[in-house]
């Protein structure tokens, strides 16, 4: 307990999958929390079920934010300067539309809107949380972009725009680590594997061989859960975590390791 004891994090695409089981660990271990999303009704649902399996909870908030918007980004970010400013952000909102697909079958309009949620919106976060580092006085700063296995490894099923969008994120946050590491701020990518979050789940459904065309890839044959990511981002997001700095760090189960899975 107490790993981000009087820490203030931020966390975006908080209301479901890993962004949740996020915010639910940083709150049991002591930090301050600002849940940000799009879906102002999930936020509420979010904040209600961390109130209730956390009742020790320090301050807990929500914000609204459109992650793509740079406006919502620095009145996020700026929440925070009336608890001390940011020391923890958590760049994790991103979506991966229906409509992604291959080179030739991906609309124009598909690419623009994945780049911006995904790519931008972890820019934006980033330029704001070193605004607020800077304005106040931070000497140690933990930012986390949530980047995927598809940044390392490619796949016969596509979706391009969105494999470029992790790409970028993981590409931007180590020159973000290597920029910044004098001023004591980290970047850390996190790379998560195909997990059982309603991002994928919904978009896989019913469909069996869409699915199994996946599980097949794994050597613990499973998808992984939002809290084996969470954990993850808990340990990049503390002090515990002080000389790790640029990594893509992969929670994957040993998908991008494996030639062959077991039977
Ligand atoms: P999720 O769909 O459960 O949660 C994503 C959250 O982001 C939602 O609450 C949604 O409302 C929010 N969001 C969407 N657009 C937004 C915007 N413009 N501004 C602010 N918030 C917005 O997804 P998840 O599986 O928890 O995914 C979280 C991150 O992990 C994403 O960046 C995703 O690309 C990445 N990821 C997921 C998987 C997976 O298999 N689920 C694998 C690798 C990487």
């Amino acid at each position: 307990m107490g790993r981000l004891e009087g820490k203030n994090c931020i966390v975006t695409g908080a209301a479901g999958g890993i962004g949740l089981e996020t915010c639910i660990l940083f709150a049991r271990e002591g930090a301050n929390v600002l849940l940000s999303d799009i879906s102002a009704s999930a936020l509420e649902r979010a904040i209600a079920k961390i109130k209730e399996i956390v009742p020790e909870a320090k301050k807990i908030e929500t914000k609204i934010s459109d992650v793509s918007k740079e406006a919502d980004v620095k009145a996020m970010v700026e929440h925070l300067d009336s608890w001390g400013g940011v020391d923890v952000l958590f760049n994790n909102a991103g979506i991966m539309h229906a409509d992604d697909a291959d080179a030739i079958d991906t609309p124009e309009k598909i690419w623009d809107l994945t780049q911006a949620i995904n790519v931008k919106g972890v820019w934006f976060g980033s330029k704001y949380a070193v605004l607020s580092f800077r304005k106040h006085g931070k000497k140690r700063a933990s930012v986390i972009n949530t980047a995927s296995v598809v940044a390392l490894v490619g796949s016969a099923t596509p979706q391009l725009a969105y494999t470029a969008s992790k790409g970028a994120v993981m590409a931007i946050t180590r020159e973000l680590a290597i920029c910044h590491a004098r001023e004591g701020f980290r970047f850390n990518s996190l790379c998560p594997a195909p997990l059982n979050t309603p991002l994928l789940q919904d978009w896989l459904g019913d469909d069996v061989v869409k699915r199994q065309r996946r599980e097949v890839h794994f050597p613990m044959g499973r998808f992984g859960e939002a809290i084996e990511q969470a954990q993850a981002v808990l340990f990049l997001a503390s002090d515990e975590s002080g000389f790790v700095n640029g990594t893509d760090f992969v929670v994957d189960g040993g998908m991008t390791k494996c030639y062959i899975t077991p039977e």
